[in-house]
C-alpha cells in the first residue's frame, strides 16, 4: 500500500518534545460508530512508503521542524501528504500532533489566521475549553464566500450539494459562525465523513470532562489553488492523554472531479430530481444503537424515527449515541415536532 506516504524528518526531535501521546482518539464511548470509521481510516505508520514522492505543499514555516537528522536518508526534505485511496482521513506523523511543550497550557483561547492575498484561510488554532463552546443556536454563515466558492450540485451526492462552507474549527467547539477566517470551501464528503467524527470526539471529551484540548486545523493549499487539497487536524488533551491525534482529511468527493486551482468541478450532472422523488427511493439507514439524529446544519436533534430525519439534507444528517443532555450541551436543540 502506497497511500500513506508522509515524511518523517524531524520525527526524532518531535518525539522528544511532544508529551506522551499513546492513546488512539477512538476512546470516547459515545461515538462508537465514528470510532470504527476512524480506526478503519487510520493508517498504520508502517504503511508509509518512503519511495513515493508526491508533490505536496511544505508545512507552514512555523510548523516546519527545525533541521535535524533525518530518520532515513532517502526521505524527501519536506512534508508531503497522502494520496486519497478511498478513506476519508488518514493518520499522519504517527498520529502525533506538532504542538510544543510550552503550548500545553490549560487556558482557553482561539486564533484564526488572516486571509492571504488569494483570500485563503490559514491555520485555525485553539485551546478548546467548555467556556468557548456554544451556548446559543448556530447562526447563518451563508454570507461568507470562501476561496474557490461556488454552488455545485450533482447527482450521486446525498443532498446534491458538492461544496459546504466548512468550518475549520467546528461550531460545536468554538461557536464561530460567519467568521471568514474559519470557513473554507470543503466537500460534503470531507465535512461529514472526514472531519466530523473527530470534531464530535473532541466536543464530547471537553463537555464530559471540563478539560482542555489543544486543537489546530490547517487547510493545505497547493501552490495558488483556491481549493484546499485537504486539512490537517491536530488535537491533544492537556490535563490527560485521552485525546491525541494528527490526521489528514481529504477534500475530495468520490465520483466528482475538482479543479483545485479554481473550484470548477465536473461529474454526473444534477438532473433536478425532486426531494419527493428521492425520498421514495432513498433508504435512510440509521445505525443500531442510535439515540438521536443530529442535523448539523440546523443544529436540531431528533428521534431517529422523526420524519424530519428522512427529509433533511443527507449531508447534514448525523446519527449519534449521545444522551439528550449531551446533545444540548453540544449546542443542539430539540426538534419541535418529535420533541426528543
Ligand atoms: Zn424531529
Amino acid at each position: 500500500m502506497r497511500k500513506h506516504s508522509f515524511f518523517t524528518i524531524g520525527l526524532t526531535l518531535l518525539i522528544l518534545t511532544l508529551s506522551a501521546c499513546g492513546k488512539n482518539p477512538a476512546v470516547v464511548r459515545d461515538t462508537e460508530a465514528e470510532v470504527t470509521e476512524i480506526r478503519e481510516a487510520a493508517a498504520p505508520e508502517q504503511e508509509a512508503d518512503t519511495e513515493e514522492e508526491t508533490e505536496a505543499p511544505a508545512f507552514p514555516e512555523t510548523e516546519k521542524p527545525a533541521e535535524s537528522e533525518p530518520v532515513k536518508d532517502s526521505e524527501p526534505e519536506e512534508y508531503d501528504y497522502p494520496s486519497f485511496n478511498g478513506e476519508p482521513s488518514v493518520q499522519i506523523n504517527g498520529n502525533k500532533p506538532l504542538f510544543t511543550e510550552d503550548q500545553m497550557v490549560p487556558e482557553s483561547f482561539e486564533e484564526y489566521s488572516d486571509l492571504d492575498d488569494l483570500g485563503r484561510c490559514g491555520a485555525a488554532f485553539a485551546c478548546v475549553g467548555q467556556d468557548l463552546m456554544p451556548t446559543e443556536e448556530r447562526g447563518s454563515i451563508g454570507e461568507v464566500h470562501p476561496s474557490g466558492w461556488q454552488v455545485a450540485k450533482y447527482d450521486g451526492i446525498e443532498g446534491n450539494y458538492l461544496y459546504n462552507r466548512c468550518h475549520l474549527i467546528a461550531y460545536s467547539l468554538t461557536a464561530e459562525n460567519a467568521n471568514e477566517k474559519n470557513l473554507i470551501t470543503g466537500t460534503s464528503y470531507m465535512n461529514r465523513e472526514g472531519m466530523n467524527p473527530y470534531e464530535i470526539l473532541v466536543a464530547n471529551y471537553v463537555r464530559d470532562t471540563g478539560n482542555h484540548v489543544l486543537y489546530r486545523v490547517t487547510p493545505i493549499f497547493e501552490e495558488d489553488n483556491l481549493i484546499a487539497s485537504g486539512v490537517t487536524m491536530e488535537a491533544q488533551s492537556i490535563e490527560d492523554d485521552e485525546i491525541c491525534f494528527y490526521v489528514y482529511c481529504f477534500n475530495v468527493q468520490p465520483g466528482i472531479t475538482i479543479d483545485y486551482a479554481t473550484g470548477d468541478t465536473s461529474g454526473p450532472e444534477y438532473t433536478g430530481q425532486s426531494e419527493e422523488t428521492k425520498s421514495e427511493t432513498e433508504e435512510v439507514v440509521i445505525p443500531e444503537g442510535t439515540t438521536y439524529v443530529l442535523n448539523t446544519n440546523t443544529q436540531k436533534f431528533h428521534y431517529p424515527e422523526c420524519d424530519s430525519v428522512r427529509e433533511m439534507n443527507a449531508n447534514n444528517r448525523l446519527p449519534v449515541t449521545m444522551t439528550r443532555e449531551e446533545c444540548i450541551e453540544a449546542g443542539y436543540s430539540p426538534c419541535g415536532n418529535c420533541k426528543p
